[in-house]
């Protein structure tokens, strides 16, 4: 048991005594007279033993791949998702995760990742430097720290404390997008589509036409266990300390082992307003399926901001406890990798409000 849950046990076990001392009626709310917790709602979808790894974009597909080697030998969901988003974290070509991300508009490049499991337990890093894998650290943050979030310097100190090497992250090639784009300066999220470009120039934008994306990963264990990560550089060319929803629980990734769980990509700040993954994982728990979840999340955004929303990128995606998936978002172009013991490297295009882009 690690120490936040031998702390949580012991806070709920004093709770539930000081309640009996106090002597309140509780018996029809949540704590009964003998001084336990009631159970919630029955959960309304068996679980599943079927082992199954989903994450956003086509690069979820190798990412998916190193998470399935772990999965398919019987492993924990939470090891198979840290191992799995690993991957683009490292791929040089990628430059909207990890190493390689493109900078802030100061040239830092900062990095946000969250994981969580399906008791609740999660860790975070936001605007983290010098780190390859901030997923790395967000889990030593959840297993070792009593905290759920570091930030900045002080998530830095805790990384190098733990053991994490510090390095130089910009690359030659993201200084020289980041030199180009200092020409007009102007901050213009791009409206990310299906196949990654690295940084072809399909949009004429410093970088292709992707400056900003995410891996968010959700899996699903033989023994029936829920875990996700979520890991980005988020949006190129950023104000420094800005903090998009990737490391945000509840915003861009959320678990809940009696339900399934949920994750995002596009513009964190329509996802954090929302608090989108949070959002999806409840309308699950309400009896939608991942796919009518992840759609009325995308809706309350449209519903809310229906002009800017014709000119961003927001997706999520989703998986229940019973291994269905589900993804929707506002532009048409969001795809996501399925990966189980049938089919290794599937890459589905998910719906879309729109189905022409708005760029
Ligand atoms: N959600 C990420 C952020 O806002 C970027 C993305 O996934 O496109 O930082």
């Amino acid at each position: 048991m690690t120490d936040r849950r031998r702390f949580l046990k012991a806070s709920l076990l004093g709770a539930s005594a000081s309640m009996l001392a106090w002597g309140g009626k509780l018996a029809a709310g949540p704590i009964d007279q003998s001084g336990k917790l009631a159970a919630g709602p029955a959960p309304r979808t068996p679980p599943t033993t079927t082992a199954r790894v989903i994450s956003t974009w086509d690069f979820g597909i190798a990412a998916n791949q190193a998470a399935w080697a772990i999965l398919g030998k019987g492993g924990h969901a939470l090891d198979a998702v840290e191992t799995g988003v690993q991957v683009p974290e490292s791929d040089l070509k990628n430059h909207s995760v990890g190493r390689a991300g493109y900078p802030d508009r100061d040239g830092h490049v900062s990095l946000d990742a969250s994981i969580m499991d399906a008791d609740g337990n999660c860790g975070a890093v936001a605007a983290i430097e010098h780190i390859a894998h901030p997923i790395s650290v967000a889990r030593r943050v959840m297993e070792r720290t009593p905290h759920v979030l570091l930030v900045g310097e002080g998530a830095l100190q805790f990384a190098l404390e733990q053991g994490f090497k510090k390095e130089e992250l910009l690359t030659p090639e993201s200084e020289k997008a980041w030199h180009e784009w200092q020409k007009t300066a102007k901050y213009q999220p791009s409206i990310n589509s299906e196949v990654h470009d690295y940084g072809k120039g399909k949009t004429g934008m410093p970088g292709g036409a992707h400056n900003h994306d995410t891996i968010g990963m959700l899996a699903i264990d033989a023994q029936g266990r829920l875990a996700g990560a979520c890991t980005t550089s988020g949006m190129a060319w950023k104000m420094r300390g800005r903090v998009g929803d990737s490391p945000i629980i509840g915003a861009g990734l959320y678990v809940d082992g009696e339900i399934g769980g949920a994750t995002s990509t596009g513009v964190g700040e329509e996802v954090i307003r929302n608090a989108g993954s949070f959002l999806v994982v409840e309308l699950m728990r309400q009896g939608r399926s991942p796919q009518e979840a992840c759609k009325e999340a995308v809706m309350r955004i449209v519903r809310r901001r229906p002009e800017a929303s014709k000119t961003l990128q927001v997706g999520f995606l989703a998986m229940n406890r019973a291994g269905e998936v589900g993804a929707y978002a506002i532009q048409r172009g969001f795809s996501y990798a399925v990966c189980d013991a049938k089919k290794q490297d599937g890459l589905i295009p998910a719906q879309s409000v729109y189905t022409t882009n708005y760029s």
